[in-house]
């Protein structure tokens, strides 16, 4: 399976409009410091599977040269999660939509201008898409409906990705995240910070070690954070287009 981490940005991305930091400013020209808004794509067995579809999937799929996506799972009911499946629009219909039944209500009504194959999913329970299982399971954040997490298993292998959440995820999910090859997870801040609503790095980094992943990539980042190069020193970042194989 390839991983393609699409947008790697928080919900306003970096540059963030109208802010004149260094991060922004570094971003402005281009290179890993840049984040468009959070979208991941599995590719394995010839399909497509994107993780979110973020206000910038358009380019995102340019840029990647990617024709025809199979299946979308949204992870939530955030604007920065979802916005973008209208891009679809006069270019690919009926694809196949997965998530949690208010975050499907809701997301809908929104697009309600796109045609779908909308499939509801219950928590806790895998699902198929080709020979992948596909597990949601319930995180801590604050939206319309139950926000989630992604577990993806296939061959022995196993990739978490945590969703938008902060570090109180409920126990019946805890257990079933453990010793994940790959952990994709929500780190919005650097630890001089702290929000309700996701995790800072150091807690991203303590709830990876808490449950045993391998590799750890922290995702969803803000401009707060240095510009790439030097804020990936300290800890395990990832970029736009980062690909990673299992
Ligand atoms: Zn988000
Ligand atoms: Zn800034
Ligand atoms: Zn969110």
């Amino acid at each position: 399976m390839k991983i393609t981490l699409l947008g790697t940005g928080d919900s306003v991305g970096t540059p963030k409009i109208g802010c004149n930091c260094r991060t922004c400013r570094e971003a402005l020209g281009g290179g890993r410091t840049r984040r468009t808004r959070f979208s991941i794509m599995l590719e394995y067995s010839g399909r497509v599977v994107l993780v979110d579809t973020s206000p910038d999937l358009r380019w995102q799929l340019i840029r990647n040269g990617v024709s025809h996506v199979d299946a979308v799972i949204w992870t939530h009911s955030h604007y920065d999660h979802y916005a973008g499946f209208g891009d679809f629009y006069r270019v690919q219909n009926n694809v196949d939509v997965y998530g949690e039944k208010k975050t499907l209500d809701y997301i809908l009504h929104y697009l309600h201008f796109m045609s779908y194959v909308r499939h509801d999913v219950e928590l806790l329970k895998p699902f198929r898409i080709g020979e992948v299982n596909f597990t949601l399971f319930p995180v801590t954040h604050y939206c319309i409906g139950t926000p989630c997490g992604i577990i993806v298993e296939w061959n022995g292998k196993k990739l978490v990705i945590s969703g938008d959440t902060n570090k109180k995820i409920p126990d019946e999910s805890l257990k079933l995240i453990k010793n994940p090859d790959v952990f994709i997870v929500d780190a919005i801040v650097p630890p001089e910070y702290k929000v309700k609503k996701h995790m800072n790095a150091e807690e991203a980094m303590e709830l990876s070690k808490e449950i045993g992943a391998k590799k750890t990539i922290l995702t969803h980042l803000s401009h707060l954070y240095l510009p790439h190069d030097e804020a990936s020193e300290i800890y395990p970042l990832g970029y736009d287009q980062m690909v990673i194989e299992l």
